[in-house]
């Protein structure tokens, strides 16, 4: 039986299955990953001086700039055959997990509306100051380039600087989002692990968390991730390839 099949019927017998994702299940909608060749946005910029609170202190119009102008690039991708396959099988009978380390919202836009996001999301703006999420609609304007200098809004309650509401280097997973995603780890059959190079802790504990509970997990990415463990299934190809397949052989 080859890997793609052993999945499957793995997948088929299980009750509770996490579906844990990483920026290479977005790689499909153009949204570039971290650590790829070529591709990957740390080639161009170090995450040091934009993803780090002592960043946003010492520039926080770059910062700013930088994210509105990711967020417009996630704004303009569309969901992939990946997101809309882990949709697919979220409306079968099973219990099923989404947990991802993505701050864009391509789950969301592809059905699944209950999402932990590990990593926060680029969509909510909260107050660097007092940590408050913004209050009523806010307007984003059009970003012309990588690099523009925008300053960031006040807050209204505060008139701290509004910041994005994600987990930057040296802060903490939110916790009740962490609490809820190692509590389905201990309690899954599967873990099907997507997209992402396992190096950001403590998310890449999450698939260490399901195997030491007795759960498989199945990685899909590019290269080989797994570590070769006697309950590990290793499926190479693009996510946006494989997900459709196994979903398919999961659900006849
Ligand atoms: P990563 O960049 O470290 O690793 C990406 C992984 O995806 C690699 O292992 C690569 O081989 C694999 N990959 C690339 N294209 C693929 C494809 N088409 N199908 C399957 N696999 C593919 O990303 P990570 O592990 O998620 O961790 C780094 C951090 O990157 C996370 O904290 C996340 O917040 C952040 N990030 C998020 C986005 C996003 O929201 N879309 C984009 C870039 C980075």
């Amino acid at each position: 039986m080859d890997n793609l099949a052993k999945a499957a019927e793995a997948m088929r017998s299980a009750q509770h299955i996490i579906v844990f994702t990483g920026a290479g299940v977005s790689a499909g909608s153009g949204i570039p990953t971290f650590r790829d060749d070529l591709t990957g946005l740390w080639e161009r910029r170090d995450p040091q001086r934009l993803e780090t609170a002592q960043a946003f202190r010492e520039n926080p119009a770059l910062v700013w700039g930088w994210y509105l102008w990711r967020r417009q690039q996630v704004m303009q991708a569309k969901p992939n055959a990946a997101h809309q396959a882990i949709h697919r099988l979220s409306g079968s009978e099973r219990n099923v997990t989404v947990v991802t380390q993505n701050i864009d919202d391509l789950h969301e836009r592809a059905g699944n509306q209950e999402v932990l996001h590990l990593h926060g999301s680029l969509m909510r703006p909260k107050c660097f100051a007092c940590h408050r999420f913004i209050v009523g609609p806010l307007v984003f304007p059009i970003i012309p380039a990588e690099g523009a200098l925008i300053e960031p809004p006040r807050c209204r309650r505060c008139n701290g600087r509004m910041r994005p509401a994600i987990v930057w280097f040296g802060e903490d997973l939110p916790p009740g989002v962490w609490k809820a995603a190692s509590q389905a780890a201990r309690q899954c059959d599967i873990l099907l692990s997507i997209g992402t190079s396992g190096v950001v802790r403590p998310a890449a504990d999450l698939p260490d968390i399901a195997l030491a509970s007795g759960a498989v997990v199945i990685h899909v990415n590019n290269v080989d991730v797994s570590m070769n463990g006697p309950n590990e299934i290793m499926l190479i190809g693009p996510a946006e390839k494989i997900l459709p397949q196994l979903i398919a052989l999961t659900l006849t």
